[in-house]
């Protein structure tokens, strides 16, 4: 017997409807160079059927990929609607990619049509002449003069809009269908297309305003600092589409924690969302200028593990984290860190720098990394994360590296974690950056952890390095706070580590730099450090693994 309840299709043209039916009132800011711009949902609505419009007019046609090469702003989120209610598939490309790779995934996905901000121009003219599937390159401009560039003709995205209606007759568009794509940021080989659908789209959104998961709603105000290139975004543009929240948009300035303290006070952000290295800008700003963010009552982070320094200066300053776990394939959102109303309240703490425990809608286990069996959740047993669910990716386009799914079809993430009996992951590394030291692991990412919470240190990075004793051992780059450049040095550091992490996870060399090199989403680079990298000099630095054993 089926259930008699209506097919109704989980699709985005429901967030539209509600755009345009019931928030007419919320705003949308988005900062520019010197001013503020400022629309409604209404405004919002009305710009995206002529979009719409316009996507029709220049030969979109369902299943076509249309390309985004956009900063996080409001024309940017008028395509996030437009080309997926149109049938087409929004293909965010990922603006920090190198050359050869921005190439790669522009073909790899076929696109038809570039939609550009002035000010990256420059980025897709490195291109130029390398884009085969492309017919029409089109303009987001704030008004001047466009750069020199070698692109051919170029239309103009304000100039197409004006001369269409603000009303649109948007075609059927199946659940199933894709709705967009994200590029895995190519740490390994190139990067790998994943292909959202309106339903997992829909699904996810619905599962991002739960109150236990980031829990965002109408009153909320929600300055999203995550790239809207970035693994869908965290399905922020739909779950606020679902929910009317009003957004603000950092444009091109999301690295400077000034202007996003400066607009978040301004515009009485409830909310915030990025990665750890943003709100460790953040928190240099609050902390210098004694100013604070009273209305804040979520920072939302994901991307890497949220140091205990960063989640304690964030806590004496008012702001309080929330940490999630995902990644591109996950769309992305995997496991929320809630305090679950058992957990005592002296546990709370830690339980919050957990990754925490999966949303409704996601499965998780753990594996083995070298047999594959299931392991206990016992909060000590290690392997890698498998997850499956409605929002998690079946493959990659082009089927590429097939392997990442498990014969009985779960995703393998690459993730090492533990899982304890209260359902909380702990992420302990990535498969590729744990240490293989004397035949025992070292986990990077808590190691990293421990360096951070030295007072004098500003970022840490720990990579495993070649030895010929212990195939691996660990190196640490370090970057002092700006006062202590030059000030700080090694032994202080494995003083202060000792004691805290077990006498064979020191590391066997501590190197200072300016800068610890990031990726296109502003996390830590260690294949860049690894590249780069001078040997271990074995002999020159006294080891802290002497006489045979790993585990002294
Ligand atoms: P990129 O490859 O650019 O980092 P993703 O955003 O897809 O792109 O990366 C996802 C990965 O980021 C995860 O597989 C995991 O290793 C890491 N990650 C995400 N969130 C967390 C977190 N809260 N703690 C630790 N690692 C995280």
């Amino acid at each position: 017997m089926n259930g008699l309840m209506m097919d109704y299709p989980l699709t985005l043209q429901h967030m539209l409807w509600r755009v345009e039916r019931l928030f007419d009132k919320k705003e949308i800011v988005t900062k520019r160079e010197d001013t503020l711009h400022r629309y409604t949902y209404a405004d919002l609505s009305g710009r995206v059927a002529q979009v719409g419009n316009v996507l029709r007019r220049l030969g979109v046609k369902p299943g076509d990929r249309v390309a985004t090469l956009c900063w996080n702003n409001y024309r940017h989120l008028e395509l996030y609607y437009a080309v997926p209610c149109m049938g087409g598939v929004l293909h965010t490309l990922n603006l920090r990619l190198f050359p050869d790779q921005l190439e790669f995934t522009v073909g790899d996905a076929g696109d038809s049509v570039v939609f550009v901000d002035k000010t990256l121009l420059p980025i897709l003219d490195k291109i130029a002449g390398r884009m085969p599937s492309v017919r029409q390159i089109v303009v987001l401009n704030d008004g001047g003069p466009l750069p020199p560039h070698k692109l051919g003709e170029l239309l103009d995205y304000e100039t197409l809009i004006a001369a269409e209606k603000a009303e649109c007759s948007w075609p059927a568009v199946e659940e199933r269908a894709a709705a967009a794509m994200c590029y895995t940021s190519g740490t390994t080989g190139n990067p790998k297309g994943v292909v959202y659908s309106h339903r997992s789209q829909f699904l996810h959104a619905m599962c991002v305003l739960q109150k236990d998961s980031l829990g965002m709603s109408e009153s909320d105000v929600l300055l999203p600092v995550v790239p809207m290139f970035h693994a869908n975004s965290w399905g922020i543009p739909y779950a606020a589409g679902l929910a009317g929240t009003k957004l603000i948009f950092p444009d091109r300035f999301m690295g400077d924690g000034q202007v996003l303290l400066d607009l978040a006070e301004q515009e009485g952000a409830t909310m915030l969302a990025g990665v750890p290295t943003i709100w460790l800008n953040l928190l240099g700003a609050l902390e210098k200028s004694g100013r604070r963010l009273p209305k804040v009552h979520t920072v939302i982070c994901g991307g890497s593990a949220i140091p205990r320094s960063l989640m304690e200066g964030m806590d004496r300053v008012g702001l309080r984290m929330l940490h999630a776990w995902g990644m591109t394939e996950t769309s992305p959102i995997g496991t929320v860190a809630l305090v679950r109303s058992w957990i005592p309240p002296e546990e709370a703490f830690n339980a919050r720098l957990k990754q925490g425990v999966p949303v409704p809608g996601v499965e998780i286990r753990i594996a083995d990394i070298t047999t594959g069996e299931e392991l206990p959740w016992n909060g000590e047993a290690f392997g890698e994360i498998q997850c499956r669910g409605p929002w998690i990716a079946s493959g990659y386009q082009n089927d590429a590296d097939p392997t990442k799914i498990t014969e009985d079809g779960w995703f393998r993430t690459g993730d090492v974690a533990t899982i304890d009996p209260d359902g909380y992951v702990t992420i302990v590394d990535r498969t590729k950056d744990v240490i293989k030291s004397g035949g025992e692991w070292i986990s990077t990412v808590e190691l990293e952890g421990a360096v951070m919470a030295h007072p004098k240190v500003l970022e840490a990075a720990v990579i495993g390095l070649h030895h010929s004793r212990w195939q691996e051992r660990p190196v640490a780059y370090v970057v002092p706070m700006p006062e202590y450049k030059g000030q700080v040095t090694a032994e202080e550091i494995r003083e202060f580590l000792a004691g805290k992490v077990a006498t064979w996870w020191l590391p066997d060399e501590i190197r200072f730099i300016d800068e610890i090199p990031k990726t296109s989403t502003l996390k830590f680079d260690k294949k860049a450090l690894r590249n780069t990298a001078e040997p271990i000099a074995e002999d020159a630095v006294p080891s802290p693994v002497q006489g045979g054993s790993a585990r002294e």
